[in-house]
């Protein structure tokens, strides 16, 4: 069953039941359709009104979205705590260093550091593990 909200030329509005859209298009072209005011057969269909949130709903709905952000946000401080108790900060010089780890062997340790998407590319191409992490602020909420 399907509802229709439905417009009489007459400006009368009304909902009506059809068992599908096709009984509707059926009922409409043999001008079956009828209004209360029995006078004209011009009934058209309305655009269903669109469903608006109630404030209490799209509140929880955002609230949850806000919870959601806050879980993100602590699990990547979480994330960068550990990289940076875990490894060791060479900044601009990440790529040169990721690159003398590999192929020197030498001062073998776990790094971390800035490298453009290209760099990233490169150290990947070539077989150097490394991961991009989003790097988040440790004082925001
Ligand atoms: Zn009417």
């Amino acid at each position: 069953m399907i509802k229709y909200q439905l417009k009489c030329e007459c400006g009368i509005e009304f909902e009506s039941w059809f068992s599908n859209s096709k009984e509707y298009d059926r009922l409409e072209k043999k001008n079956l359709l009828s209004c209360k005011c029995g006078q004209s057969k011009k009934i058209s269909k309305q655009i269903m009104s669109p469903q608006i949130a109630s404030k209490k709903e799209f509140n929880s709905n955002s609230s949850k979205h806000e919870n959601f952000l806050k879980t993100v946000n602590k699990k990547l401080r979480e994330l960068r705590s550990y990289i940076e108790k875990n490894s060791e900060y060479v900044g601009e010089n990440f790529v040169s260093e990721a690159r003398s780890i590999h192929y020197d062997k030498k001062n073998v340790r776990n790094i971390y550091g800035k490298a453009t998407p290209e760099q990233t590319e490169e150290l990947l191409e070539e077989g150097i593990e490394v991961n991009t992490v989003p790097w988040v602020n440790k004082l925001d909420n």
